[in-house]
């Protein structure tokens, strides 16, 4: 679903990213953890196009959506094919972005309306449908305003899913949270994975990555430093600066 080879980043002088490789397979839950800093979010914003990367080869779905190799060409997508691929990603922010003046179930009806053009009455039953499978449907009447942060973050998810994307990225989706709230968020990551939805989660919830993850990467400044099987790199990790992480935050 997702195969980074070599992925380069800069911002100016700046090199964020240097030369990230790995693989997301379809149906896995990839959970990424790292300092703050070291190229997470960057990386997430390559994947979803909204960054463009300076070296490497970088594949979604499929398509090479980025590459510049040695006697490559750039390859650029146009705006309106980049458009197009990005209805198959969905993204979730640790701030959940949601448009205040609407209520959770038009917030989760307006994508599939105003992108895809689905008629209203088609879209608002679907939309009642994702509030309901995440626990919300007794929320679609408010506005975020009047929920809580879980609740909102809820419903962000269910807004992503409302495109019926091939592909969710979570960007510390419970780091911005009261701690009794991120339980009912995981709770919603735990069964999207069990429906076999590819997701690639940065997080620092080692629990969720524990139990739900199938594999971990640990990155530090720009560079993938560790991969493997979550029980493996969490319990056993092979790496001086993996270690030091873990037990910081563990
Ligand atoms: P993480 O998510 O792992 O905390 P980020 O990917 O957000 O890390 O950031 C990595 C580095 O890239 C940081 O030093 C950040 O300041 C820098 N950075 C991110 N986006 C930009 C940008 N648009 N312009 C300049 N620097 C950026
Ligand atoms: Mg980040």
């Amino acid at each position: 679903m997702v195969k980074a080879e070599g992925v380069h980043k800069s911002f100016g002088t700046a090199h964020i990213l240097k030369g990230i490789d790995l693989e997301v397979a379809p149906r896995e839950v990839f959970c990424l953890i790292g300092p703050s800093g070291s190229g997470k979010s960057t990386f997430l914003r390559c994947i979803n196009h909204l960054e463009k990367i300076n070296a490497g080869r970088l594949y979604v779905d499929g398509d090479l959506v980025g590459y510049r190799q040695k006697g490559d060409r750039l390859h650029e997508l146009k705006d309106s094919e980049i458009a197009l691929k990005r209805r198959d990603i969905g993204m979730v922010f640790q701030r959940f972005n949601l448009f205040p003046h609407m209520t959770a179930v038009e917030n989760v009806m307006e994508a599939p309306v105003q992108v895809k053009g689905e008629a209203k009455a088609v879209a608002r039953v679907r939309a009642e449908q994702l509030l309901d499978r995440v626990g919300l449907s007794d929320k679609a009447k408010h506005y975020p305003a009047q929920l809580s942060g879980g609740q909102q973050q809820r419903v962000a998810i269910a807004r992503a899913l409302a495109m019926e994307p091939k592909l969710m990225l979570f960007d510390e989706p419970t780091s911005a949270l009261d701690p009794e709230l991120v339980g009912d968020v995981l709770d919603v990551m735990r069964g999207l994975a069990e429906d076999g939805m590819t997701m690639i989660v940065v997080t620092h919830e080692m629990g969720f990555a524990r139990e739900v993850g199938d594999a971990l990467v640990f990155m530090d400044d720009g560079v993938v430093v560790e991969t493997g099987h979550p029980r493996d790199v969490l319990t056993n990790p092979q790496h001086d600066r993996t270690k030091s992480f873990l037990s910081k935050v563990l």
